[in-house]
């Protein structure tokens, strides 16, 4: 086990100029489950890689336990990388493609023929495919293959687990089941991982933090739930969190936020950071689940009210996501539909083209600058969240 860290690494591919890591800083603790997560190609994989020692470094040290290991070759860096393809040997059954890697440097790595056995055995139980042993990976399931793909990085017993999009290839029902086997392993092993997806789903169930990329820099870093509820810009905040949060272009107009002849008051938003853009544009950032048809409970207010006119709803069991447009000019204020979710048993018969008025739970709401990577202007300054 050990602790990973990053210090200003980077990489460059050679014919680009944009670098595809820039200079990212990151401090992994022992017996963490990290989770890199951003859209295709926010350099999250080539951080994996750089880690694992499959791509050379451009910039900066990367250390695994106390050990830089930027000149050191994969096979000693002492770690174990499961692949989204599984690659497994097809002609070796379980046990073999389990015990191989093992075998193969058996005297270098001081073990005897009993003790990759007994490790082999014990990885298989604790994945529960001892049954499978004897087969060949073609007479298993995908969810099978990537279990073996799974033992074959325990059995190595390494001081951290690289996984690159290894649920990728199972279906959807398949991956949820995965996912909480995979945070099994990791309550049971304890074992420092570091795991790159592009799911935001997966990121958020997983990782004791999760880091949020795009376009090689690292936007956040942080457990999910305070990247859920405190997103330092809007990138992470519509990245994060399905539906996604919806934003509303407004003007900010003494205490309030005007759109399209409407205005929301900035009652629970600390108006003294947003009073400070009057008259400039920013975005109103709304959770689906921070609107309710209902001006009651938590979204009792005064000037929290947003009126709507439906388009769809969407039935989910016991929620509906109701989709709304604001009206004409609509696109003058957002890029998507309003959307709102809330409780099928109470607001089930709502319908399209039905005209509502959404309450906004203004405890919950952000407002941000201008910009994709706009700021979120509603977090405290004291928290010095990194705003890159
Ligand atoms: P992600 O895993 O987040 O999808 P990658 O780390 O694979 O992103 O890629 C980051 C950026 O580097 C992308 O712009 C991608 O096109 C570029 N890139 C990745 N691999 C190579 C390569 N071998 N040569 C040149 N550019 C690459």
């Amino acid at each position: 086990m050990a602790r990973v860290t990053l210090e200003k690494v980077s990489k460059l591919y050679a014919g680009n100029p944009v670098p595809a890591v820039n200079a990212i800083d990151l401090d992994i603790q022992d017996r963490e489950f990290i989770v890199l997560v951003g859209p295709s190609g926010c350099g999250k994989s080539t951080t994996l890689r750089m880690v694992a020692g499959l791509e050379e470094i451009s910039g900066g040290e990367i250390k695994i336990g106390e050990r830089v290991v930027n000149a050191v070759p994969p096979k000693d860096r002492d770690i174990a990388m499961v692949f989204q393809n599984y690659a497994l040997y097809p002609h070796m059954s379980v046990y073999k493609n389990m015990a191989f890697g093992l075998q193969l440097r058996r005297k270098e790595l001081g073990l005897s023929r009993q003790q990759i056995h007994e490790r082999v055995l014990e990885a298989a139980r604790i994945l529960g495919i001892t049954d499978y042993l004897e087969r060949k990976p073609k007479a298993l399931s995908g969810g099978q293959r990537q279990r073996v793909a799974v033992g074959r990085a325990i059995v190595r017993n390494p001081k951290a687990f690289l996984f690159d999009e290894p649920l990728s290839n199972l279906d959807a029902k398949l991956r949820v089941e995965t996912r909480a086997e995979i945070k099994k392993l990791h309550l049971r092993l304890q074992t420092t991982t570091i795991y790159v997806t592009h799911d935001q789903e997966e990121a958020m169930t997983l990782g004791d933090r999760i880091v949020v990329m795009k376009d090689g820099f690292i936007q956040q870093c942080a457990p999910p739930l305070e990247v859920y509820e405190r997103p330092v810009n809007k990138f992470v905040a519509g990245f994060v969190g399905t539906p996604p949060m919806n934003f509303i272009k407004c003007k900010v107009e003494g205490k309030t936020l005007a759109f399209g002849g409407q205005r929301i008051g900035l009652a629970g938003q600390h108006p003294g950071k947003v009073i400070k853009y009057a008259g400039q544009e920013v975005f109103l950032g709304i959770r689906p689940e921070s609107l309710c048809p209902k001006n009651a409970g938590k979204f009792a207010g005064t000037e929290n009210g947003i009126s709507a006119k439906v388009v769809v709803v969407e039935p989910l069991g016991d929620k509906v996501d109701i989709y709304l447009t604001l009206g004409d000019n609509h696109a003058d204020y957002m890029e998507r539909l309003l959307v709102c979710r809330a409780d099928a048993y109470e607001f089930g018969r709502i319908k399209a083209n039905d005209i509502i008025t959404l309450y906004v739970d203004l405890s919950r709401v952000h407002v941000f600058e201008p910009g994709d990577n706009g700021m979120n202007v509603t977090l405290s300054q004291e928290t010095g969240y990194a705003t890159a």
